[in-house]
């Protein structure tokens, strides 16, 4: 669901569309973004480096509800939940959105199609593009990511059972 939309003046990259009329029209659109300017993608990295493409395009599907196809690709370091080094992710997302006017009738849609493969989202004549984009970013990241073999070898470490800091641990010892 998207909830509520950035305050406009915060969203200094603010691509806004009429979704419904961008999928009657049968619409696209593609671009790119800097990491740097996804605030809430930017914190979940290291470096802030990277850039975000990305593809919509809008249709009606056979019931004829509003529906985007969204493509979301590009790389990002993420930090190593084990090692706290940067991690190297390819983000490659690509995801099938019906809109509905309301919650309502999100809900409705949502029991008629069944699919979890589709996500139903509440559109609007005002759709932020770009919060959109970020919110795909964003479930396509690992929830806890880690390198296969960490660079100071830690994986031999754990599989001796030895506990590893959390991150939150290690800021705390940090802040010391
Ligand atoms: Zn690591």
């Amino acid at each position: 669901m998207i909830a509520g939309f950035p305050d406009s003046a915060l969203a200094m990259n603010a691509f806004v569309i009429d979704a419904f009329e961008f999928c009657r029209l049968k619409q696209q659109a593609q671009g790119e973004i800097p990491v740097a300017e996804l605030g809430r993608l930017a914190q979940e990295t290291v470096d802030r480096s990277g850039t975000i493409h990305w593809a919509l395009s809008g249709d009606i599907d056979k019931l004829g509800h509003a529906q985007l196809s969204l493509a979301v690709s590009g790389a990002v370091n993420l930090i190593c939940q084990r090692c706290l080094t940067a991690l190297n992710f390819e983000i490659d997302s690509k995801s099938l959105l019906v809109l509905a006017k309301d919650e309502a009738q999100a809900d409705t849609i949502e029991e008629l199609l069944d699919d979890d493969e589709i996500d139903v989202i509440v559109g609007s004549a005002a759709f932020d593009v770009n919060y959109l984009i970020e919110d795909d970013a964003l479930l396509a990241l690992p929830v806890a990511p880690k390198h296969d073999v960490c660079p100071d070898g830690s994986v031999a470490a754990e599989a001796k059972g030895a506990e590893r800091a959390s991150p939150f641990e290690v800021l705390k010892k940090l802040k010391q």
